[in-house]
C-alpha cells in the first residue's frame, strides 16, 4: 500500500515569484498524483512526530538551527546565500518536512514486525514537501535546501531496532552533496547518485567514494548532461541494482528529483517520465529481495511544471503497483 504525504505549510515558504523552486510545484506534484488515480492515497497535514527536534539536532548543529530560526523569524529575505530565500514560515516548513518524513517511516517502518495475519500496511510512502533538502550541509543552507530531510529520515531508522543498513539513492539531476558529506564516513547509510557533472553544486566525482570506514559506502555515477533515458536507466540497471543488492540494506529511501526530465529549465538532460516510472520499479525490485519492499520517497527538485506532473504520475504509479 502506498501513502502520499503533503502539508499546507508546505506553500507558505515563499520564495517570489522569479524562483525556480516555488509553491506551484506542490500543486504540480499533486496533479501528477491526480493522474494516476491516486488522490485517495493522499494523507494531508499529519502532526509532528515526537522525534523530529531531536533528529534535526543529530544532522544539523544547534547553532546552524537556531540561527535559520532567528532568520525567517526576523524577516531576513536570504539564509547563507541568495540562493536560498526564506519567508516567515520558512523554517516551520522545512521542519514540517522532517517530521512528515519521519511520520512516514515510522509508519513504513516500525509496524513491519505485524503478526502474521495483520493487515501487511504501508510498505511505500511518498512525500510531497518543499523546500527541498539534499544539499543542505550539517551548518549550511545550500541550493533552496535548509534541513536535509532524507539525512534525517536515514538517521531516525539507523536508531530503530533491526535496521543496521540504509541505502540512499538520489536521481535528482544535480549531486546531494549534503547528504553524501553526512554519511561519507560511515558504513550503515550508503550514498549512491546520479546526477549531472561537472555541474551544480560542484560536488559528485565518480572519485568520491567515501572515507575511513565510510570508504567503498558512496558512489557517484556521473553524467555529462545532454543524456537521455538510455544512460539515466542503463546506470540504474547496470549500477544501482548491483550495488543494492551488494549492500543488501534493511531500508531505501529515494531523493527523488525529477530535473532530468527534458523539459526541465534547469536540468539539462533529456529524460522522459517513462524512465522514472522505470527507474522506480529497478529500485522495487531489489527493495522485494532485501526489505519487504518497503521504500520511501522524499521530493527533491523538478522545476518544470508539467514535467513535474508527468514523472510524479510516472513515479507514484510504480510505488502503488503490486
Ligand atoms: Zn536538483
Amino acid at each position: 500500500m502506498l501513502k502520499i504525504y503533503t502539508n499546507s505549510v508546505f506553500y507558505k515558504h515563499e520564495t517570489g515569484v522569479e524562483h525556480p523552486e516555488r509553491p506551484a510545484r506542490l500543486d504540480a506534484a499533486l496533479e501528477g498524483v491526480e493522474r494516476a488515480g491516486l488522490t485517495d492515497s493522499v494523507i494531508r497535514d499529519v502532526d509532528a512526530h515526537p522525534d523530529t527536534t531531536r533528529i534535526i539536532e543529530k544532522v544539523h548543529t544547534a547553532d546552524y538551527e537556531r540561527e535559520f530560526r532567528d532568520a525567517a523569524r526576523g524577516g531576513s529575505r536570504y539564509f547563507h546565500s541568495m540562493d536560498n530565500p526564506i519567508s516567515s514560515s520558512t523554517f516551520a516548513a522545512a521542519r514540517t518536512s522532517v517530521a512528515e518524513a519521519i511520520a512516514a517511516a515510522d509508519d513504513i517502518w516500525k509496524k513491519r514486525d505485524a503478526p502474521i495475519g495483520a493487515p501487511s500496511g504501508t510498505k511505500r510512502a511518498f512525500l510531497i514537501a518543499r523546500p527541498p533538502g539534499h544539499h543542505a550541509e550539517r551548518a549550511e543552507a545550500m541550493g533552496f535546501c535548509f534541513f536535509n530531510t532524507i539525512a534525517c529520515v536515514a538517521e531516525w531508522l539507523r536508531e530503530q531496532p533491526g535496521i543496521e543498513r540504509v541505502f540512499v539513492f538520489d536521481f535528482d539531476v544535480h549531486h546531494g552533496n549534503g547528504t553524501q558529506h553526512l554519511f561519507e564516513e560511515r558504513d550503515d547509510v550508503y550514498y549512491a547518485s546520479i546526477h549531472r557533472y561537472p555541474f551544480y553544486p560542484g560536488t559528485g566525482a565518480a572519485s568520491e567514494i567515501g572515507s575511513g570506514r565510510g570508504r567503498g559506502f558512496t558512489k557517484n555515477i556521473p553524467l555529462q548532461g545532454g543524456e537521455g533515458d538510455a544512460a539515466f536507466l542503463g546506470a540504474t540497471e547496470d549500477e544501482i541494482v548491483r550495488i543494492i543488492d551488494d549492500y543488501q540494506p534493511n531500508a531505501i529511501l529515494l531523493s527523488s528529483g525529477f530535473d532530468a526530465h527534458r523539459r526541465d529549465p534547469l536540468g539539462g538532460m533529456r529524460v522522459t517520465e517513462q524512465a522514472y516510472g522505470e527507474i522506480t520499479r529497478r529500485v522495487l525490485e531489489c527493495a522485494d529481495r532485501w526489505c519487504d519492499g518497503r521504500v520511501l520517497s522524499l521530493l527533491e527538485g523538478g522545476y518544470d511544471m508539467e514535467g513535474l506532473a508527468a514523472s510524479v504520475a510516472e513515479h507514484v504509479s510504480a510505488l502503488h503497483e503490486s
